[in-house]
């Protein structure tokens, strides 16, 4: 913690941003949870450094890249509470729907055969792909589930809330996949 409030890390693997979205949409009860606590680190604020250690990350997105790889391990190293946030997070979801397919073919389709200026793969800037997409928990120990694509506003703020009691969210009625 510091100030005494609890740090909070949003990260944004492969997705869509919608659960970011749905953060967002917690609208005044933002305002309520400031007192509360620190946002660290997130695609929506500017510190792009992750701390030493933050107390509850919320991470959206599924692992795909080499760079998904070596960020959710740090991530994990670095966060006593890790929460997969969504259907991505969770399971795999859209990102994974590339996985009957190979690399090669996924790029041959987005950058030659789509492409009709300079057709070429990237050699820089672009991660490379991993050979399968993997949901979270498969890389690393998760703490906390959230299902939903996205998970809605209400259910982000639930989960918030009760870790900040210091309990932890029971979600099985709460969430299911999809909604
Ligand atoms: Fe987007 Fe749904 Fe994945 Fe969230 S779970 S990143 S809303 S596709």
């Amino acid at each position: 913690m510091s100030n005494n409030k609890v740090t909070v890390a949003t990260v944004w693997l492969d997705g869509c941003s919608g659960c970011h979205m749905s953060l967002i949409d917690m609208d005044e009860r933002l305002i309520a949870l400031a007192s509360q606590i620190d946002v660290v680190y997130s695609p929506l604020v500017d510190n792009k450094t992750y701390p030493e250690m933050v107390d509850v990350a919320l991470v959206e997105g599924a692992i795909s890249s080499d760079e998904d790889l070596h960020k959710i391990k740090m991530i994990r190293e670095h966060t006593k509470i890790l929460v997969a946030l969504g259907d991505c997070a969770v399971a795999g979801n859209v990102p994974s729907m590339r996985n009957p397919f190979s690399v090669k073919d996924i790029m041959d389709r987005a950058y030659i055969e789509n492409v009709n200026v300079q057709p070429q793969w990237p050699d820089q800037i672009v991660p490379k792909l991993l050979p399968v997409v993997r949901p979270i928990h498969e890389v690393v120990k998760v703490d906390v589930f959230v299902q939903g694509c996205p998970p809605s506003a209400d259910t982000i703020y639930y989960v918030l809330s009760e870790l900040l009691a210091g309990r932890q969210p029971v979600l099985n009625t709460m969430t299911r996949p999809g909604a």
